[in-house]
């Protein structure tokens, strides 16, 4: 028996038929229509289900169930997409529109949600009972599973670790606070610091960096540190502070067995886990007295939706 996983995203809709132990052993990606005003998103979810189970040749008959990771508000007890953002989308019934074509259990979360379990399932967090999942991409998102099942706050509607404020009147947040997480721990935070602190120092190598890029980026800074300029270094030096910053917030709320990086800024491995497991050792409340809260790097990269979303069938 198989798994559907199916991730969407605001490129792509991406499908893979997953064993029990987590294998993807076929696939089947359409680009997200973002532009006709009459899209269904259940019907392009539909066609990647189709085509996920052609490619591994197998039929409907075949498959224990169906999880679909998508970003946004999602109702997960009904099935109902709430909002979403970068795809706009309003009250979606995506399972019910789906159960029309497919006799077999569908669920539907958050993608955060979604990689978290995934990595709980699959990944880096396996064996571990108690798991914070945290990714620094465009935002600052997260999911957490509590003595092994997924949280998410009444209705679905919580775990929203990127929107608890770590600066009081600090920078703009998308959500409408100020001093965010997110506006501070984000790719889009560290690219506005990184460009505020090119603008003090016109011979930072940051400047080489990003020419050779054609842009300032999430590496521009990391890249001028590795060469050994100041200017990048306190950039990322300052940067994973404001990471550590609310790891350490949710390691005194949890005190989770481990806290699991993901998302663009975590490719930088050990350059964030070194300092951030130092952080959360000497700060983490009663560090030298309660257990140790390890910091890793998820595993699942690409794949952590896909597979996280198979995982809901398997809570
Ligand atoms: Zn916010």
């Amino acid at each position: 028996m198989h798994y559907i996983g199916v991730d969407v995203g605001g490129m792509s809709i991406k499908g893979g038929l997953v064993t029990k132990n987590g294998k993807i052993v076929a696939r089947f990606t359409l680009p997200t229509n973002v532009y006709d005003k009459n899209y269904s998103i259940s019907e392009d979810i539909r066609k990647v289900i189709e085509g996920t189970m052609q490619a591994g040749e197998v039929t409907i008959a075949d498959i224990e169930g169906i999880g679909i990771g998508q970003p946004g508000a999602i109702d997960s007890v009904r099935g109902v997409i709430r909002y979403s953002n970068n795809i706009a989308l309003e009250n979606v019934p995506v399972v019910d529109e789906l159960k029309k074509y497919f006799d077999v259990p569908i669920k539907i979360n958050n993608d955060a949600n979604c990689a978290a379990l995934g990595e709980q399932v699959f990944g880096a967090g396996k064996g571990y009972n108690d798991v914070v999942f945290v990714t620094l991409g465009t935002g600052v998102g997260g999911g957490f599973i509590i003595n092994g099942k997924l949280f998410e706050g009444r209705e679905c509607a919580g775990a929203e670790p990127g929107h608890m404020v770590i600066v009081t009147d600090g920078e703009k947040c998308n959500c409408g606070r100020k001093g965010c997480w997110e506006a501070y721990a984000s790719v889009s935070a560290l690219i506005r610091q990184t460009k505020a602190a090119m603008e003090t120092d016109p011979s930072s190598l940051m400047h080489e960096e990003a020419a050779k890029e054609g842009k300032v980026s999430g590496l521009t800074s990391f890249l001028a540190a590795k060469r050994g300029d100041k200017t990048a270094q306190k950039v990322v030096d300052t940067y994973i502070k404001y990471i550590g910053e609310g790891l350490v917030n949710l390691a005194n709320i949890f005190r989770p067995d481990v806290i699991l990086l993901g998302g663009a800024i975590s490719k930088e491995r050990e350059r964030l886990t070194v300092p951030l497991q130092k952080m959360m050792d000497e700060q983490s409340f009663g560090a030298k007295f309660n257990p140790r809260v390890e910091v890793k790097i998820a595993s699942l990269k690409n794949d952590a939706g896909i597979l996280g979303a198979a995982a809901l069938l398997l809570q």
